[in-house]
């Protein structure tokens, strides 16, 4: 049984859904991604479409990650030594353009989403674009080193377990579990109330998994090319302070 919506296709344009196909879609909560905006490619597989979902998913298992992952606090004392509070952490903050929208964040966050593009791009997911992204910000936790992102928030807004909707695609969702990002859907967030915060992602993994794991051109240029802070590690290259033995060099 087909229970996605698939569109009708009708001298190359698809139609727009009938009102029993919207009420059916409706009530297996696939309700985006409906008409405008959609391939009928892309309809095939509901892994990677954007559709209002409800539920808590399975986490991805460490086994099936490509990034060992750290714990919170450990990962937080780790790009608080590297990346320093406030106003020094501003050398490792950049504004780029990711799936269609200006975002300010992290070196290292930006290109872990320029592969993350990529990566989606491959996998059909061809115009995935949101409306919000958000990175840095001084609001606590990995945010505040601009090594956290949300995505749309209005539709994947914190809510108690059995409230949770949100509306990524799954497919996205595994691959960033995958590359060693946390989903705000597993851990209790900042405002410790026991709600889900599935708009959430936060890195962590250490710089050296971030830089090994591009493969995307996109995003090796800009870790190729980017300068880290002079005054703490003179002048060398994200890729270059990744690829170097740290055992070596003064950190600081
Ligand atoms: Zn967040």
């Amino acid at each position: 049984m087909d229970e996605f919506f698939v569109p009708k296709i009708e001298n190359g344009q698809s139609l727009p859904p009938s009102e029993e196909q919207l009420l059916a879609a409706e009530s297996v909560q696939e309700r985006a991604c409906i008409g405008e905006n959609c391939s009928a490619d892309l309809m095939k597989d509901p892994a990677l479409r954007r559709i209002e979902r409800t539920g808590i998913p399975k986490e991805l298992a460490d086994s099936q990650r490509d990034v060992k992952m750290m714990k919170y606090e450990k990962a937080l004392k780790y790009y608080d030594r590297l990346v320093g509070h406030e106003e020094k952490s501003f050398g490792w903050i950049i504004t780029t353009e990711v799936f269609g929208i200006k975002v300010n964040v992290n070196i290292v966050m930006a290109c872990l989403l320029k592969e993350l593009e990529a990566r989606c791009k491959a996998m059909g997911m061809t115009d995935l674009k949101f409306k919000s992204l958000s990175g840095y910000t001084v609001k606590g936790g990995f945010h505040d080193y601009g090594m956290a992102i949300d995505f749309d928030a209005n539709d994947n807004w914190p809510a108690k377990p059995k409230q949770t909707k949100y509306n990524l695609p799954m497919a996205m969702v595994n691959e960033l579990q995958k590359m060693g990002f946390k989903w705000g859907m597993y851990f209790n967030t900042g405002r410790h109330d026991g709600t889900t915060d599935p708009m959430h992602f936060e890195y962590r993994g250490t710089v050296d998994d971030a830089i090994a794991q591009l493969k995307s051109p996109e995003a090796r240029k800009i870790a190729a090319e980017y300068v880290l802070p002079k005054w703490r590690f003179g002048g060398q290259t994200l890729h270059q302070y990744a690829t170097k033995d740290k055992k070596s060099t003064s950190r600081g």
